[in-house]
């Protein structure tokens, strides 16, 4: 376990004021519908915009399209969006997993094709692992993808699978032969193939992000395989690290706790503001260590620890922080506010208990670190 003390340097500083001018201008409050961290809006004209700042894919290398910058880049951006609830919904998960995933396991003609497009803001990912009967246990997915002539034919279910009625691609985890890790390999599905049946599940809140995937005989060309076949559960494994370690699990409530803060300071009873500042020394911890994770994975390192470790705490941070905020408010938030931030609060009171379960739950998160810890 190895989490360095580091901080943002000149350039990056520089970076970050120049994200937080362009959103004051282009994301006005009132403007846009406030989001919570990762699950905001999606909005594929707002992230074309961003595609054209040059701030998404900026990891990727340049030759694809990329940014050829670092991880820490992206973190300075990313942070500087689920600050405002930014509308990033469209190409969340190809920027943060599918992207890297792409450029690290990828043909040189799927370079070619996923990564520019990703980098302009014009595809959208949703994530394939689990399925009715594999979530924690993610080894043991069934949904099959069998030879067939040129390519392979997929049968099977993908539930919560997150945004797939919006996603252009599913990057998924299938099941290519009995060995429990060995049989598994990654495939993206253009989400327009026949046979693909996206429903969608609605959520406690009345959103309908969660989609569940059917798959009856998918036709999946060879030249979308990605990686070898069997290599599924190693990649997997690394995009994991990608999910986890990341500013959107400590940050999905930054809106309404800054608009809690600054109603709250000064005017409020003690104990209100030893919680505020109790609240922010945390959210400067875990800053701290989405900082020290991004800079290993600069450093070609592959942090799994860690990175559960910080999904771990931060998740049950958010919670506490809607128990907190909630408190204070003194009476039961509404989602039909007219006031964004109540109903925004009343949003986190509903959909707050996914939080330590999207991702891996808290408890398979345990094992990670504590398996990890003892191989030390
Ligand atoms: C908001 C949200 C968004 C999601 N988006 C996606 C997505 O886009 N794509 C996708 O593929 N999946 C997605 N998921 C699914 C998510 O990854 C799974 O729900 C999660 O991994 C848990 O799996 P499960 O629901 O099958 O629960 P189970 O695995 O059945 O777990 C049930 C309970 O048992 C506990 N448990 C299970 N095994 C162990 C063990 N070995 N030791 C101790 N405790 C254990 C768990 O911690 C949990 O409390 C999403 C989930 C949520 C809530």
């Amino acid at each position: 376990m190895r989490l360095d003390p580091t901080e943002l340097t000149e350039d990056e500083q520089a970076l970050r004021e120049g994200v937080r001018a362009f959103l004051a201008a282009r994301l006005p409050a009132g403007s846009y519908p406030l989001g919570l961290g990762m699950g905001g809006d999606v909005d594929p004209q707002f992230s074309r915009d961003l595609g054209a700042k040059g701030w998404l894919g900026m990891a990727l290398p340049k030759e694809y399209g990329g940014g050829g910058r670092s991880a820490v880049d992206r973190l300075v951006v990313v942070e500087e969006l689920l600050a405002v609830g930014a509308p990033v919904g469209y190409h969340w998960v190809a920027d943060r997993q599918s992207g890297p995933n792409i450029a690290a396991n990828g043909t040189e003609e799927q370079k070619r094709y996923f990564l520019p497009r990703i980098a302009r803001g014009e595809l959208c990912f949703a994530i394939g692992m689990s399925e009715p009967d594999s979530g924690s246990d993610l080894a043991s997915v069934r949904t099959k993808a069998t030879p067939a002539d040129g390519g392979w034919l997929i049968n099977g279910r993908k539930i919560w699978t997150t945004a797939a009625y919006a996603a252009t691609h599913i990057l998924g985890l299938f099941r290519t032969s009995r060995d429990r890790y060995g049989g598994l390999t990654q495939f993206i599905v253009d989400t327009k193939s026949e046979g693909l049946t996206v429903s969608r599940i609605p959520f406690i809140d009345g959103t309908q992000e969660f989609c569940e995937v059917a798959f009856e005989d998918v036709f999946v060309p060879d030249s979308m395989r990605l990686g070898a076949v069997g290599a599924g559960w190693r990649q997997n494994t690394a995009e994991l690290v990608l999910e986890r370690g990341g500013a959107d699990r400590w940050m999905s409530l930054i809106p309404v706790l800054e608009h809690w803060a600054a109603n709250v300071s000064g005017r409020v009873p003690g104990w209100a503001q030893a919680d505020l500042g109790s609240i922010t020394a945390r959210c400067w911890a875990f800053h701290g260590m989405s900082l020290a994770i991004a800079r290993m994975v600069d450093d070609g390192l592959s942090p799994t620890i860690e990175a559960a470790l910080a999904k771990e705490m931060a998740t049950r941070f958010e919670q506490e922080c809607i128990e907190i905020v909630t408190r204070h408010y003194g009476r039961t938030p509404q989602l039909t506010s007219p006031d964004p931030y109540e109903s925004l609060l009343a949003r986190a009171i509903l959909t707050g208990p996914s939080w330590t379960i999207r991702g891996g739950t808290t408890e398979i998160l345990r094992n990670i670190i504590a398996k990890g810890l003892t191989r030390e």
